[in-house]
């Protein structure tokens, strides 16, 4: 019998989220999102998964109101995806599961996350020390950590080398 993706025994929230977002490699197709990656074939290179792996995620995020599916060209037809609301609202879970493994497999920091208007490194929980507010997604700069290849392969990691804000479209020249 096939391992189902529900959880229907489980009166629980935590479960209802899973049902979503609890497939090997969803997680990181919306990190990459909230990353700035929209298009196919950056999440491809990115992630290193199967086509149809990510076609499958990319299709189950977009019915679930993650991500939504925007055309940028008519000819040939190119769609992209942006996170949406709703993804974005991942956010603090993305990040307290980063600082949980970091610190529970003592890793040396891969990113490093700053709030935009003062530059202080943030919080645990996304909030930033010195203004002593929640920082909005779109406020946050990602900047290579200590621990990051500095000679990426693929050309997502290498535009991410630079200092940017989280949500704005990463730039590969990739179609
Ligand atoms: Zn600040």
């Amino acid at each position: 019998m096939a391992l189902g993706k529900d959880y229907a025994t489980q009166e629980c929230s935590i479960a209802r989220a899973l049902e979503i977002i609890g497939e090997r490699w969803t997680l990181l197709v919306v990190r990459d999102a909230l990353y700035g990656v929209r298009r196919y074939n950056d999440f491809l290179v990115h992630l290193g998964i199967p086509r149809a792996v990510l076609a499958a995620r990319l299709q189950t995020l977009t019915a679930e109101g993650i991500l939504e599916k925007r055309r940028y060209q008519d000819s040939p037809p190119r769609d992209e995806y942006v996170i949406t609301e709703r993804g974005i609202a991942l956010w603090p879970t993305l990040r307290s599961l980063g600082r949980w493994g970091r610190e529970q497999f003592a890793e040396e920091k891969l990113r490093i996350f700053r709030h935009a208007d003062c530059g202080t490194e943030l919080g645990s929980y996304g909030e930033c020390p010195v203004c002593g507010t929640v920082v909005p997604v779109a406020d946050v700069i990602m900047e290579p950590g200590p621990g990051l290849s500095r000679d990426p392969a693929d050309p997502v990691s290498r535009a991410m080398l630079a200092p940017k804000r989280l949500l704005e479209p990463i730039e590969t020249g990739q179609v």
